[in-house]
């Protein structure tokens, strides 16, 4: 099975904006956009979910529970977790121009520069650290793409849902009715979502940020909900209020990436504060 179908895991953020254009383009922008086709580009991103949509089976996502959730892998700081995923650097792709830091920057940087909270800020510079998956050997497919539950009907809105006609859990009967295994408005911390670097990092986090936080870098590649509201019925009511906080995350990390670098060593500071102030020394991957 072929583990890297994507040139770059970018890629898969590059298709987003197609899907979701930056609503303050002007028009013109936006359908020039839309209408770009990269074939290449797409076919390798056809690929990625047609693994991804195949292989994320329930049991898949509690075997690599059972085994990244030890966090017997590696002992980083989060400076350290940092300058490990930016060693995820394709040069083969001449279209990247962002190192892994510098999208964090950006993002975290518009959520400084519209004055929210600093917890807001913080989780802007952290929320794709639990890529280093990548720099675990593990596949494309199962550290990035959008994010779903796993254990009840997968809903068509899913980018590619076709692919999902190999998952064997579309014909498990267990797994394939509206509610599956879970009860109606049984809350999404029950839910288990297909396996990424979302769940994984909020894994590492859960003790250390706000609850919005913790939302925010949970939930934040699941498109099916944040944009399309697929999956209300599993929601409660805490779920709906912490999505605002996911919904208003959503454009700095889609819409931000600008060309202008930011500049990591006078900004490195400010941030090291921050980190000091909500995590602890050493973290556990
Ligand atoms: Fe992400
Ligand atoms: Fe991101």
């Amino acid at each position: 099975m072929e583990k890297s179908p994507l040139k770059n895991i970018e890629h898969w953020e590059e298709d987003i904006l197609k899907r979701y254009p930056d609503p303050d383009l002007p028009k013109k922008e936006k359908e020039d956009f839309r209408n770009y086709e990269d074939s290449d580009r797409a076919e390798t991103v056809r690929e990625f979910y047609r693994l991804n949509h195949t292989y994320q089976t329930y049991n898949f996502v509690c075997e690599k529970e059972a085994d990244f959730l030890k966090f017997n892998r590696k002992e980083m700081s989060l400076w350290e977790a940092v300058d490990f995923l930016n060693t995820l650097v394709d040069d083969s792709d001449p279209d990247i121009d962002l190192d892994q830091l510098q999208h964090l920057l950006q993002t975290s940087e518009a959520i400084r520069a519209d004055g929210h909270p600093d917890w807001f800020v913080l989780t802007g510079f952290l929320h794709d650290v639990g890529k280093v998956l990548c720099l675990f050997d593990e596949p494309q497919w199962a550290v990035v793409g959008d994010t779903f539950p796993v254990g009840c009907k997968f809903s068509d809105k899913i980018v590619h849902a076709e692919f999902f006609n190999a998952n064997p859990d579309s014909t498990n009967p267990k797994y394939n009715t509206k509610y599956g295994i879970y009860e109606p408005n049984c809350g999404l911390d029950n839910v288990k979502m297909s396996w990424g670097h979302d769940e994984y990092l909020y894994q590492i986090m859960k003790d250390y940020l706000p609850e919005p936080a913790l939302y925010i870098i949970r939930y934040h590649s699941f498109y099916a909900q944040h944009r399309e509201n697929e999956y209300s019925h599993l929601m409660n009511d805490k779920d709906h209020e912490m999505f605002e906080w996911v919904k208003e995350f959503n454009p700095y990390d889609l819409y931000t990436k600008a060309p202008v670098k930011p500049d990591t060593e006078a900004l490195k500071p400010y941030y090291q504060e921050l980190v000091k102030k909500y995590l602890p020394e050493v973290l556990k991957f």
